[in-house]
């Protein structure tokens, strides 16, 4: 049982891949592996076209991201029988983190990639002589790799940036849901995209290492670390920037004053959206011991209400590639041997044909299992108890990962410190995920989960190369520190230094 097969090439050099919804098994279409002649003509196409579309205004560019935006929202229900179809998640979902980010998304970087980018004077500290220039340029040709989790805002949304910072971009989404990476072709096109602006290439691993090696200014790679070490590798050899935005696993972190009922909810909610293939989905629960036992009979109580199905109105969706199966099946499986106890789920949903897992809390779980050290990328929370919140700190920070974390409390000066001594690029107090949706919140990992930003000024300015230009003011025969050097001139500097640098006036107007 797969997703992605190989399918019968009909002549062509091009391997096929075959499709299959994860959600009933069925055929849903094939296509061809794009190979390095295909990507290097698409970098080509986009390399011509980058001259012609960064001498637009923002205001022009903006105004075609602002007609994409109008192209999803009529053509909604056509989007989303795509996304629906390749992924197996449930319409609602798909509507909420797909399309509405996406809107947002474009909208928010139409209306303030001026506002971020434009050139600023800054005026200088000491050489007051001098005028200073920043000036944010777009960096040319932007390759964008996506994975399968959230097929449609994942592609647009560092494409959206990418473009209202004046680049154009190759697109290489996933093998397992290129459907609807196309489908942003067709909505970027539909919205009167110039050619060549933004192109998609279709096909796995092959296609995105020609994509790394195939000459553009920037990669931006979303998806696992282990490929996410292979594309900065290729990077560093040809001194080629990249944003890698990888894998976590996301700590939760429930203090004794938590709101019990809401913590709960936002457990469920965090382990089980999207069956738990986000990458900053809740993957580990630290809970204090004096409220551990409520919080876990609350959770079980949310998760027995969830409605798991390919079709109609369902909480939660399919695990959307057939090899995500084996690893949450084997962390289960390996943490039962070891000793976790199983509240709910802990199998494949047996009423569905499909690539289903059913919603599973574990307790009794250590760092000993696989469970709570590697990633999972399925619905699955597993819950440890622990004595209090410097323990469940110290536990939160035993990982190899540092996406994305939540912390509950009802004193939100506690929430805030525990949330700066997490190790983790973004953290969330009394909420969870929410961060990739937030166009204003950098977004990123530290440790392995990645390097770099994506979403709000820290995105948009990854997408540009920042320049500084330096302008005299005064003009005149000469400067102080020009030749020639005299012993005169020495002295100036000594006596300027003493002033600027060993006085408190100095010290003051420095
Ligand atoms: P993956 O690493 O297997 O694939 C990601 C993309 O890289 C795909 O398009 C794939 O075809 C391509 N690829 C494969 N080999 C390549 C190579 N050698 N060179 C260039 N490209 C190559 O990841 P996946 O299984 O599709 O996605 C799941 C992972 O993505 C999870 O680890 C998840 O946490 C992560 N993810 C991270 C974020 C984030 O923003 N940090 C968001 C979503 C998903």
């Amino acid at each position: 049982m797969a997703v992605v097969e190989q399918a019968e090439s009909s002549g062509s050099e091009r391997r096929r891949l075959r499709l299959s919804s994860p959600a009933t098994l069925v055929a849903i279409g094939d296509f061809e592996v794009q190979n390095a002649a295909d990507v290097a003509a698409s970098v080509e196409r986009a390399r011509k076209a980058q001259p012609g579309w960064a001498a637009l205004s923002f205001e022009e560019r903006g105004g075609i991201l602002e007609r994409a935006v109008r192209v999803i929202l009529d053509r909604q229900d056509e989007l989303l029988d795509v996304i629906v179809a390749e992924t197996g998640k449930p319409r609602m979902e798909a509507l909420a983190t797909e399309l509405v980010t996406s809107c947002d998304a474009l909208q928010f970087y139409a209306k303030n990639a001026k506002r971020i980018l434009r050139d600023r004077s800054i005026p200088l500290h000491l050489l007051k002589t001098k005028k200073l220039r920043i000036t944010h340029e777009p960096l040319g040709v932007v390759g964008v790799i996506t994975p399968w989790n959230f097929p449609f805002v994942l592609a647009l949304n560092p494409t959206a940036q990418a473009l209202a910072a004046g680049n154009t971009v190759v697109l290489k989404p996933s093998e397992v849901t290129p459907f609807s990476g196309r489908l942003l072709e067709e909505v970027f096109q539909a919205a009167g995209l110039p050619e060549g602006v933004f192109t998609v290439v279709l096909g796995d691993g092959e296609t995105g290492a020609a994509l790394v090696e195939g000459g553009v200014d920037k990669i931006s790679f979303t998806g696992s670390v282990e490929t996410g070490r292979r594309v900065a590798e290729a990077c560093g050899r040809n001194l080629v920037p990249c944003t890698l935005e990888l894998g976590g696993k996301d700590p939760m972190i429930v203090c004794a004053d938590a709101d019990l009922r809401r913590a709960a909810r936002g457990a469920v909610y965090g382990a089980f959206a999207n069956a738990g293939q986000v990458c900053t989905s809740t993957e580990r629960v630290y809970v204090v011991d004096e409220v551990a036992a409520e919080f876990t009979r609350r959770c079980v109580e949310e998760t027995a209400k969830l409605r798991q199905g390919p079709e109609g109105e369902f909480d939660v969706g399919a695990i959307i590639a057939a090899q995500q199966l084996e690893v949450i099946e084997a962390h289960v499986k390996d943490a039962l041997a070891k000793g976790a106890k199983l509240l709910t789920g802990g199998r494949r949903n047996p009423e569905h044909p499909g690539l289903f897992y059913e919603p599973t809390i574990l307790v009794d779980v250590d760092h000993d299992m696989d469970v709570m050290r590697h990633e999972t990328f399925g619905p699955v929370l597993p819950i440890m108890r622990v004595r209090d919140e410097d323990h469940a700190l110290r536990l939160a920070n035993d990982s190899r990962y540092g996406l994305n974390a939540n912390v509950w409390t009802r004193n939100k000066h506690k929430g805030t410190e525990l949330a700066r001594a997490i190790e983790s690029g973004c953290v969330v107090v009394n909420d969870c995920m929410i961060t990739y949706g937030i166009a204003e919140s950098p977004f990123g990992g530290v440790k392995e989960s990645g390097i770099g930003r994506v979403n709000g000024e820290a995105g948009l300015l990854g997408f540009c190369q920042t320049r500084s230009i330096v302008i005299d003011r005064f003009g005149g025969g000469s400067e102080p520190a020009w030749f020639p050097y005299t012993r005169r001139k020495l002295e100036r500097i000594r006596r300027l230094m003493r002033v600027l640098w060993g006085s408190s006036l100095g010290r003051f107007l420095s």
